[in-house]
């Protein structure tokens, strides 16, 4: 089977990667030429684990190819997903303008059957918008070639998305011919072999299912972080909540913590997509209005805290930050709350060092020379007034504090992921603060 996947991002790289990875032939293809060339060299363009080493293999044994040509891989193929961006345009609605750019170029250069599947996270709606677009690239050749459309989106997650991929909890394919389920049912057999869930439905609510994963996804961290500032007021813990909570099976423990805010490429994007395609049904989606108001105020707690700890007088204090990336295990800095947390700090003129084992690289692309990089956490937290875990990559789960506290100028430590113990750290002198704790009050 020849696969094409278009789009060599975070989903595209993978998908085409781990399709590679059991047998099928795949050409990915990218209009970003260096992304193209630089995988052709070996370097990939992203972090994600375990890809580097699939990617190579596959690379090396023929199985995965790349490409800036689509026209020229389309011929041939059985399958094409669109695995592009589909970022928000300025009323929040997925910009659709890649998908159908993909879809176009698809009918202009198709020359047999062909199942075009989109994998990018798109509204409702959009396979018809994606079918009207081939049909007419068709219409303008003047020929008649079969066709059909489908939707298979991606519920892979950054940092463990090889694994997901690999080992899916299931694969959801909305299609509306028999023909279009079979091609797919032969592709993903071996993801099911051990009876992981395919999932066939119709394309509309394949569509759907995307946007209600995630919905439901960023509300129960925007519920436990109402939670957490409601215990803050109150008195209560809100891990021992979390843990009372999290034991009844209807509700579940994972996914419950409470932090300083969703970020990254899909929940922020994909729960104002959801919002606005309410608008344009006439249907207020309360809950999820909600969700992202509560988001963006918690963006900013963890800023309020420094900024009553240090009786609201920021100027030249220095604050080393631990973890940029808006996850741990990715180097992805898309809408990360570590962006608006020192954004916040400089604003109020303090210096901020800053430390994370992965996405410096990309951070720096939006903080520029503003920050100091440091080579680790221990470097970051030098003559440091305070310490603000952000991110929970595994290296910073248990540092030296005695060397740390010798490096500060203030033992003070702001836990944005509620990691430390706040009683052994405050038993060790330092002021601690989290989130949703009875020590913050
Ligand atoms: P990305 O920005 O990492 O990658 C998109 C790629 O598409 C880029 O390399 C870009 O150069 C390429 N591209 C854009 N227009 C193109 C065109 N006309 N032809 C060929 N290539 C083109 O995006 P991503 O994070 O991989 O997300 C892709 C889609 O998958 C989005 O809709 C996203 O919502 C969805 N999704 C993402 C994740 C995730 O964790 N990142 C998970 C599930 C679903």
């Amino acid at each position: 089977m020849k696969v094409i996947v278009v789009g060599t991002g975070y989903v595209g790289l993978v998908t085409g990667a781990c399709l590679a990875e059991v047998g099928t032939n795949v050409v990915c293809v990218d209009v970003n030429e260096a992304k193209i060339n630089d995988l052709k060299n070996g370097i990939l363009p992203i972090y994600e684990p375990g890809l580097e080493e699939i990617v190579h293999r596959n690379y090396q044994n023929g199985r995965l190819s790349f490409s800036t040509d689509l026209a020229a891989v389309i011929p041939g193929a059985e399958l094409a997903f669109i695995a592009v961006g589909t970022p928000p345009g300025e009323d929040g609605s997925a910009d659709l303008k890649y998908v159908l750019q993909v879809a176009q170029q698809i009918g202009a250069s198709m020359s047999n059957y062909l199942v075009v599947v989109t994998k990018s996270t798109v509204p409702v709606g959009t396979a018809v918008k994606v079918n009207r677009t081939i049909k007419q690239a068709l219409q303008e050749r003047d020929v008649l070639i079969d066709y059909d459309v489908a939707s298979n989106p991606e519920f892979l997650k950054e940092g463990a998305a090889v694994q997901d991929f690999m080992k899916p909890d299931r694969i959801v394919v909305g299609v509306n011919t028999e023909r279009a389920q079979q091609v797919l049912a032969q592709l993903y057999h071996p993801y099911v072999l051990n009876g992981r869930p395919i999932v066939f439905m119709d394309i509309a609510s394949a569509e759907m299912t995307k946007y209600a994963a995630n919905a439901m996804l960023a509300t129960k961290i925007s519920f436990m972080n109402d939670i957490a500032n409601l215990c803050e007021l109150t008195g209560a813990d809100v891990n021992k909540v979390r843990r009372g909570i999290g034991s009844d099976p209807r509700i579940g423990d994972r996914f419950i913590y409470p932090g300083i805010g969703y970020g990254g490429s899909c929940f922020p994007k994909d729960v104002k997509a959801l919002v606005r395609t309410g608008h344009e049904y006439g249907h207020n989606m309360r809950i999820l209005e909600a969700v992202e108001a509560v988001n963006e105020d918690q963006k900013k707690v963890m800023f309020s805290k420094i900024d009553r700890h240090f009786d609201h007088n920021l100027q030249g204090r220095t604050f080393a930050i631990w973890g940029l990336s808006f996850k741990p295990n990715t180097d992805d800095m898309r809408e990360a709350p570590s962006l608006v947390l020192i954004e916040a700090l400089l604003q109020a003129g303090a210096q901020v060092r800053v430390f994370d084992p992965v996405a410096m690289p990309e951070a720096r692309k939006e903080l520029g020379e503003s920050v100091t990089w440091c080579t680790d956490l221990y470097h970051a937290a030098t003559d440091a007034d305070a310490i603000v875990l952000v991110t929970e990559w595994n290296e910073f789960r248990l540092p030296d504090w005695s060397r740390i506290q010798s490096s500060l100028k203030n033992a003070v430590v702001f836990d944005g992921r509620n990691i430390y113990d706040d009683v052994t750290l405050q038993k060790k002198g330092f002021n601690y603060y989290g989130i949703g704790l009875t020590a913050d009050i």
